[in-house]
């Protein structure tokens, strides 16, 4: 099952952690990678589908989709 947000959660569904992170696409630089060692970011790869998650727990890894506005 997947989750849609319009924002990022404040609070994950699956294991109510509040630690929700975002998941960055594309090579990472130095400052990136930083971050991603130090748990504030998850990085996605640099492969996109056009169907990505936006945002995963930190806890369960569940992931966060951010809903697609309306054309
Ligand atoms: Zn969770």
């Amino acid at each position: 099952m997947s989750h849609k947000y319009s924002q990022k959660p404040e609070k994950c569904p699956e294991c109510g952690s509040e630690n929700i992170l975002n998941i960055v696409y594309g090579y990472p630089d130095d400052g990136l990678d930083k971050k991603a060692q130090e748990g504030r970011v998850i990085l996605g790869g640099c492969c996109i589908t056009g169907d990505d998650p936006k945002w995963q727990c930190a806890k369960c890894e569940a992931d966060f989709y951010r809903i697609k506005k309306e054309l």
